[in-house]
């Protein structure tokens, strides 16, 4: 039923015991006794902890493991990308449908977002869903790098995997809610474009979360572990400019280049770096720069991302990537087009709900690998870059991550950062990659179409479920919540999306 875990207390007893006879005065008779007695308490310790009831979520979702396996590996084959998720979300939604749930599809002006309910009254539990996968990012499941051909798109963060797991968790908790008679309301929150196209803030903006009391979510990643965590605040942009084509080398005096505006505003922008907080993530692709070298291109396009922790000074920062974009328009003589694509908020963590979240994790334990997926682990390990960390270790997968009230910040942004500000929201990562795997790698997407990604993904699903249950069962938990979550996020907060009033950019991925 569980798949290994953290090493309690009793088994680190346990060593100091065998280590250090001396010290505890005892023959090897007692120590052979005391061995037994940890290694017993290692099977049980755990597991023990839970209730009779959560026991049986966990035995449940454990027998349908096989039928999860199978549907996220359907979504890591369809590897539709942002507001495209057709196939991917219509799978989900049929999942929910068959276990009761009422649908409500097409939410917030999005063709693929959806909201699955099932229950009645309160406490509203939502758990959110993903499933849009990365554009060239296409993979094989396999430990070398090999490209799908014919594919343009892989599922490099995961979302096939954090897409069933929420379902799985959400049918869970309903057939925990049926079993046991209980009043209250779990939802699934179907959200698409994570990936750029900021999903989740069109359905902030349009109410969809109103009514939940607590949000909880998941991410794939390569540890487990429910620490608070915090994320980047971000805003992109495609900045468009149009210039006139005219022959490069027989009339160069009557073309302005629209690839000259894109340099020039990357060029001030990169000069800009000098001048900005440290912790500012900037960064572009040129997505058009022309057709050929003997036209000057009459348009060219540049697509930007700028992050950093605080909204605020992301504003700012924002403002002088605007008027860098202005004046390389004016210098060159064409004309500027921006579209905001993307806006999210930081992320806000609640410390309570982590806690409660992190004893459900510690509970359910981490992932054992088979030999065969030893084997694919160490290849994978191998093709990783040198870094200044220390080697990660296969094992590393078995771990839970300990308890610490030191907010990490994650690299990345996420539109999770936009719920949190609406409903107080909790997260948990899970092992679902290699250990030493980071996010948007051929190596993530190759481990996430294994059973290695399967199991991560259960992992996640039980810890879901398990949470969900003890804030259905304790409304003091939610109380709780609540408040830290007001007191966090401040009296005068009012929500201004970083993206401001566009509709959703539907076609970004175009
Ligand atoms: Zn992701």
């Amino acid at each position: 039923m569980q798949e290994g875990g953290k090493l309690p207390s009793c088994l680190i007893y346990n060593a100091i015991v065998l280590s250090e006879p001396k010290l505890l005065h005892m023959n090897k008779n007692t120590i052979g006794f005391f061995a037994l007695l940890s290694l017993c308490a290692l099977q049980t310790n755990a597991q023990a902890v839970l209730s009779k009831d959560k026991k049986e979520v966990i035995a449940n979702l454990e027998k349908k493991k096989d039928h999860y396996g199978d549907v996220s590996k359907q979504i890591w084959d369809f590897a539709e990308v942002g507001y495209k998720e057709v196939k991917s979300s219509a799978i989900l939604i049929d999942e929910l449908k068959k276990e009761g749930f009422t649908m409500e599809e097409g939410v917030a002006g999005i063709p693929t977002a959806f909201v699955a309910t099932y229950g009645k009254g309160k406490p509203v539990i939502s758990i959110l869903a993903e499933y849009d996968a990365l554009p060239g990012m296409a993979q094989e499941a396999v430990p070398e790098k090999k490209v799908i051909s014919g594919q343009k798109a892989g599922h490099a963060c995961g979302h096939h995997l954090f897409g069933t797991g929420s379902v799985a968790a959400a049918i869970a908790v309903k057939d925990w809610l049926k079993q046991n008679g209980n009043t209250g309301t779990i939802k699934l929150m179907g959200c698409p474009a994570e990936e750029g196209g900021s999903g989740k803030v069109y359905m902030v903006r349009e109410g969809v979360f109103k009514d939940s009391d607590v949000v909880l979510h998941w991410h794939p990643g390569d540890r487990n572990s429910a620490n608070p965590a915090s994320a980047l605040a971000n805003i992109s942009a495609k900045f468009r400019f149009h210039g006139v084509s005219a022959h490069a080398a027989g009339a160069p005096e009557r073309g302005r280049s629209g690839l000259d505006g894109v340099e020039a505003m990357d060029y001030m922008v990169n000069m800009m770096r000098e001048h900005v907080p440290q912790d500012t993530r900037i960064h572009y692709v040129i997505t058009r720069g022309g057709e050929a070298p003997n036209v000057v291109p009459a348009f060219a396009e540049v697509y930007y991302y700028a992050r950093h922790h605080n909204r605020d000074v992301l504003r700012g920062i924002w403002d002088r990537i605007m008027e860098a974009a202005k004046g390389a328009a004016m210098g060159t003589g064409t004309k500027l087009e921006v579209e905001i694509i993307g806006g999210t908020y930081d992320l806000l963590p609640i410390e309570s709900l982590a806690k409660v979240m992190h004893t459900n994790l510690d509970a359910v334990g981490g992932l054992k690998y088979s030999q065969e997926e030893i084997a694919f682990a160490e290849k994978i390990i191998s093709t990783l870059p040198a870094s200044t960390e220390t080697k990660p270790k296969y094992t590393d997968a078995e771990q839970v991550a300990p308890f610490s009230t030191k907010l990490e910040s994650m690299g990345g942004s996420t539109d999770v950062g936009d719920v949190s500000w609406a409903v107080p929201t909790v997260g948990l990562a899970t092992a679902t990659w290699v250990p030493g795997t980071p996010a948007h790698s051929w190596q993530a997407v190759a481990a996430g179409g294994t059973e290695i990604g399967k199991k991560g993904m259960m992992v996640a699903s039980k810890t879901l479920a398990l949470t969900a249950i003890d804030l259905f069962k304790d409304p003091a938990l939610i109380e709780k919540a609540k408040t830290d979550w007001q007191k966090a996020r401040g009296a005068d907060f009012k929500y201004n999306a970083l993206l401001g009033e566009r509709k959703p950019a539907l076609d970004y991925r175009n």
